[in-house]
């Protein structure tokens, strides 16, 4: 599991406007919109199936720790995340969120780092989903530190929330990231 903080203007159902119940199921959707990606959460009531135009769409729940609320994001969401954004391999933001998204899930040991490929699209990695195993190229972009920064913390607020940091930032360790959120 990934933890996320959820932000203050976070936590209310799309459809009611109510609050998410704590500590229960509620439904989330990845919406592409002008601006990107956009996230929207659904309480049981409010949920009619998945929504058609929907990029990708998860199960999750709110949980309270120290005093914050919080999102649980199952890393199946992640891995399926990823998996759909290769499905739009031109596409270049996706092949940013991509590339820093398997930053992410190699940090994670999700996936594996196999091997480097060198076409005339430039250098792409080979990685390997730890889960069934199968085989996935990520597009190097070469991105700089700060944009790299910049997505991930866009990734988070796509998965988890409107204004929160993703808990699994790509650089430093998880215990500075824990303590920078305590
Ligand atoms: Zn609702």
């Amino acid at each position: 599991m990934t933890d996320f903080e959820i932000g203050r203007s976070g936590g209310k159902c799309h459809g009611c406007q109510q609050a998410l119940p704590e500590e229960s199921d509620f439904h989330s959707a990845i919406f592409e919109s002008a601006a990107g990606f956009e996230r929207r959460d659904f309480c049981g009531a409010c949920w009619q199936g998945p929504p058609a135009d929907s990029f990708c769409q998860f199960r999750t729940r709110l949980h309270t720790r120290q005093a914050r609320q919080r999102v649980l994001v199952d890393d199946n969401v992640l891995l399926d995340f990823f998996q759909r954004l290769g499905e739009h391999g031109d596409d270049p933001v996706k092949r940013d969120f991509r590339f820093v998204l398997s930053l992410i899930l190699l940090r994670k040991r999700l996936l594996k780092f196999d091997r480097t490929i060198r076409d005339s699209r430039g250098d792409a990695w080979q990685v390997r989903l730890v889960r069934d195993g199968s085989l996935h190229q990520v597009i190097d972009p070469q991105l700089d530190e700060a944009r790299i920064q910049l997505l991930s913390s866009e990734l988070g607020v796509i998965l988890a929330s409107h204004d929160s940091p993703l808990d699994a930032t790509v650089a430093g360790d998880s215990s500075a990231t824990e303590s920078a959120h305590a």
